[in-house]
C-alpha cells in the first residue's frame, strides 16, 4: 500500500468509505425519500466495475473499511457479487439495509460481511406502515431478517430514526434488542430540504430510556462511527447519533460516495468531487488519486448545528 493519502488538514484519517450504490428503495420512509419516484437514470449510477476501480484506488490511498448503503442496496441486482469483490480486496466490508430483502440473501453474503446494520423504526406493524409507507404485513419480514442475520453469526446493529410517530415504541425496540443481544442505535432526524420537520431530540430519547432502565456510558472506544454508546441496567447496548451536537466531528473518519459517483467530505455539508466524470473521461488511477488527495484536504473541521441536507438521504446513503 502507498503512503496514507487520506489524512485531512486536521490530521484525521479518513479510512472509512460509505458507498451508496443506488438511490432506489422499496420503502418511502417519511424522514428519507418520502413518496418520490424521481430516481437517477441507470446510466448515471456508477457501474460495479467503476465502484471496484475506485475501491482499489481508495485502498491504495488508505481506505480500510467500506460500507455499502443506498437507497436500499439490496434492490441493486447482484449486489452480493460487489460485496464479495470488495471483501476480496482485503477491506472490512459492511452493509446498511432496511432488511426487506435480507433474509434470503444471508447465505450468499454472510462469509464476506464484517457487519450489517438493519433499520427498524417500529415494533408494531401499524407504526412500521406509517413510517415506511409499506403495508404493515411486511413488518414481520424485516423482524425475521434481523433474527436470521443474528442467527447467521454476522455482527448486527439496529438503526432507529426517532420521530414523533415512533417515540412511544422506543422501549419496545430496546427490549427487542435485549432479547436478541444486539446493540441498538437511535438516530436524530436530520432535516432534508423541503421536508417536514420530524425531529425528536436525542436528549428526550435518552431520558425515556434512563428513566426506565438506567444508562451508563461505555468507556473507551465502541463502534467505528459517530454514536455515543451506553449500557442499560439490564445489559442492552444503546447508541445515540445526534447531528445537532456534532461532538463527533473531531474524530470523523468518513468519506462518502453517492450513487452518481460524487465524493462527499461530510454528510451534512455539500461540496462534491465528480469522480464519475474522471472515471468516464480517461483519467489514470494516479490522476484520480491525486484529485482525491487534494479534495480530502478541504474537509471542514465540523458542520453547523442547523445544517439542512441539499440531497435526500437516499441519494447520500446516511
Ligand atoms: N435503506 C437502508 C436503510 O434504511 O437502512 C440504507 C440507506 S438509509 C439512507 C441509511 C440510514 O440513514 C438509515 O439508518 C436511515 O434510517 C437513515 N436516515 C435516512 N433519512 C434520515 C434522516 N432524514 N435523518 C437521519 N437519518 C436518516
Ligand atoms: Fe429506503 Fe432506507 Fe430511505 Fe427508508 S431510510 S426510504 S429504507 S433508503
Amino acid at each position: 500500500m502507498g503512503k496514507n493519502k487520506l489524512l485531512d488538514s486536521f490530521g484525521r484519517n479518513l479510512y472509512y468509505l460509505r458507498i451508496s450504490v443506488t438511490d432506489r428503495c422499496q420503502f418511502s420512509c417519511l424522514y428519507c425519500k418520502g413518496k418520490t419516484s424521481n430516481f437517477l437514470p441507470e446510466s448515471e449510477l456508477l457501474t460495479f466495475e467503476e465502484i471496484l476501480r475506485l475501491s482499489r484506488i481508495m485502498k491504495n490511498m488508505g481506505t480500510r473499511k467500506i460500507r455499502i448503503t443506498g437507497g436500499e442496496p439490496l434492490v441493486r441486482q447482484e449486489v452480493d457479487k460487489l460485496l464479495k469483490e470488495i471483501h476480496a480486496l482485503g477491506l472490512n466490508t459492511s452493509l446498511t439495509t432496511n432488511g426487506f430483502a435480507l433474509k434470503g440473501m444471508i447465505p450468499k453474503i454472510k462469509s464476506v460481511l464484517n457487519s450489517v446494520n438493519i433499520s427498524l423504526d417500529a415494533m408494531t406493524p401499524e407504526t412500521f406502515e406509517t413510517i415506511s409507507g409499506m403495508p404493515k404485513i411486511f413488518h414481520k419480514i424485516v423482524v425475521d431478517s434481523i433474527i436470521a442475520a443474528k442467527e447467521s453469526g454476522i455482527p448486527v446493529k439496529i438503526n432507529t430514526v426517532v420521530v414523533e410517530e415512533n417515540k412511544e415504541e422506543i422501549m419496545a425496540l430496546v427490549d427487542f434488542a435485549k432479547n436478541l443481544s444486539i446493540p441498538i442505535r437511535f438516530i436524530e432526524y436530520m432535516k432534508v430540504k423541503q421536508g417536514a420537520n420530524h425531529g425528536v431530540s436525542m436528549d428526550s430519547v435518552r431520558k425515556i430510556i434512563t428513566d426506565l432502565k438506567g444508562l451508563t456510558k461505555i468507556s473507551g472506544k465502541f463502534g467505528d462511527g459517530p454514536a455515543r454508546y451506553f449500557k442499560t441496567n439490564d445489559g442492552v447496548i444503546v447508541g445515540f447519533i445526534s447531528y445537532s451536537s456534532p461532538h463527533f466531528c473531531d474524530t470523523c473518519n468518513r468519506l462518502r460516495l453517492t450513487p452518481d459517483g460524487k465524493m462527499r467530505l461530510c454528510l451534512l455539508l455539500g461540496g462534491e468531487l465528480d469522480l464519475k466524470y474522471m472515471l468516464r473521461n480517461g483519467l489514470s488511477d494516479e490522476k484520480i488519486e491525486n484529485k482525491i488527495s487534494e479534495f480530502v484536504k478541504l474537509k471542514p473541521f465540523s458542520h453547523g448545528k442547523k445544517e439542512i441536507l441539499e440531497r435526500k438521504m437516499n441519494s447520500i446513503g446516511g
